[in-house]
């Protein structure tokens, strides 16, 4: 199992990060992605990477300005932020007197129109998403988009402006089946967190059904999203098996299934090879 998205270097996460590895690890996961928020967030990722990734377990590291980020920032702090995040991607950048090891992916990039504080810098966050989108394009790395709320605004600058090569993936996808069908025909892999376990969600367990098996990723979103079945715990990688299990359900596959080809994509996506064979439980 592989968890597509998670936060260990979120302040909520990051002093128990190596209980929480462990317990990942015990849970069956060979590995996981930390998807940048801030420059805060990529040297904390960086320090989690040196400290963890493994033969046995991988970290990959996406550095990116995350669309919830720019309502605390000016246009002037935003182009600093990408002026470093450029150096950042390519292994250039240095805090701390520490180097950051070049990044996996860029993101997470797009928009949110989720909070009246969001939606009043939709114009930023355009120029934010446009700017990293740009960046993984000419780096060629694979994007970790963020888009709640602003699916049509998002798949139009996707349209105009052109996706990486390497392509990239909608992580805890909101959207219709409808929406769904338009990333994926973009190349996009779609990405599904917890709130696919929720009680009520027939529009995402309908998109949970359309993505076809090789485009489709996991996720815990942790410390976010907690998978009903486990709440009030605070979210981590080891509640991966129970996003699985209700894809699986949904799916009419077996879990086993899921998590095999989620992993495969997810590590095929970042370009983190499979892990040594004797960490591997089948
Ligand atoms: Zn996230």
């Amino acid at each position: 199992m592989f968890d597509s998205h998670c936060h260990l270097h979120d302040e909520r996460l990051y002093a128990q990060s190596a209980q929480v590895i462990v317990r990942a690890q015990q849970a069956g996961l060979s590995g996981l992605l930390l998807a940048g928020v801030d420059a805060q967030s990529w040297s904390r990722q960086d320090r989690l990477h040196k400290q963890w990734d493994g033969p046995s377990f991988s970290i990959g590291v996406s550095y990116g300005v995350h669309p919830q980020v720019i309502p605390s920032l000016s246009d002037v702090q935003l182009d600093d932020q990408l002026g470093m995040l450029r150096r950042a991607a390519l292994g250039q950048l240095a805090i701390d007197g520490s180097t950051l090891r070049a990044a996996h992916a860029i993101g997470e990039l797009g928009l949110d129109a989720y909070t009246e504080s969001t939606r009043q810098c939709l114009p930023l966050q355009e120029r934010a998403f446009r700017s990293q989108l740009a960046l993984s394009r000419e780096l060629d790395l694979p994007i970790v988009l963020h888009i709640l709320r602003t699916h049509p605004a998002a798949l139009r600058i996707l349209r105009s402006d052109g996706l990486p090569r390497a392509g990239g993936v909608v992580h805890s996808y909101s959207g219709s089946a409808e929406l769904c069908r338009q990333y994926v025909a973009l190349g996009l892999s779609i990405s599904f967190a917890g709130g696919v376990t929720l009680a009520n969600a027939p529009r995402l367990w309908a998109a949970a059904q359309v993505v076809p098996a090789e485009r489709l990723l996991v996720e815990t979103d942790a410390p976010d999203q907690t998978p009903l079945e486990l709440r009030p715990a605070r979210c981590e990688p080891a509640f991966l098996p129970a996003v699985i299990g209700k894809l699986a359900a949904l799916r009419g596959e077996t879990a086993l299934a899921i998590a095999k080809a989620s992993e495969e994509n997810a590590r095929r996506l970042f370009r983190l090879p499979m892990p040594a064979e004797s960490s591997r439980s089948g």
